[in-house]
């Protein structure tokens, strides 16, 4: 499990770059954001002003090497002066429908697609920039969406979701991939 020490800060080295698959970054747990913390307010800029540049729905702050727990999330369903939501802390406290698939990329997998099966809906707390408090309940893209960015800030990615079959099929570095992913977790049970 990883701890926010200096040390530890000066590793992860927070950059512009969007961390690819890989790095171990995308695998650490990421601990909680202080909302109106200045190193939480240039987290949530640079957060918009890459997802803006790469024209995604969502990024996860462990995407540009800072383990906390901070997303950014645009809502292609949404009218647009509603469709971006930024969450620090988000929990996703409930999750219910049935299990759909649905086709998911990610910018750290860049050309990457697979259909991963996850609950149709989430009701989700968050915190957001300004330190109020929100529970949003959806069963729409956006559900689809926070559940892909949520796992990020607890190292997981959607290739994890597929099955093993998959996983060797994909790539041989995807196989390198689950076993360090696998070591991670045996690493961090206790
Ligand atoms: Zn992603």
């Amino acid at each position: 499990m990883t701890s926010g020490g200096q040390e530890n800060e000066a590793r992860l080295d927070p950059g512009q770059v969007i961390r690819r698959f890989g790095n171990r970054c995308l695998r650490l747990r990421c601990r909680p954001a202080d909302p109106l913390a200045q190193e939480t307010r240039e987290l949530v800029e640079h957060l918009w002003l890459i997802l803006g540049t790469e024209g995604g729905v969502g990024l996860a702050a462990p995407q540009l090497g800072v383990d906390l727990r901070v997303v950014v999330i645009r809502d292609p369903e949404a009218p647009k002066a509603k469709s971006r939501t930024t969450m620090i802390n988000p929990e996703i406290i409930e999750t219910f429908g049935p299990d759909v698939a649905f086709e998911e990329g990610c910018l750290s997998l860049p050309g990457l697609y697979r259909d991963v099966v996850r609950p149709r809906g989430v009701v989700i707390n968050f915190t957001d920039e300004s330190g109020h408090v929100h529970q949003i309940r959806s069963s729409k893209m956006f559900a689809r969406i926070v559940q892909h960015e949520v796992d990020h800030l607890d190292g997981k990615l959607f290739v994890d979701h597929l099955p093993f079959r998959t996983m060797v099929w994909l790539s041989p570095r995807l196989v390198l991939q689950l076993l360090g992913h696998l070591i991670w977790k045996l690493r961090n049970r206790s």
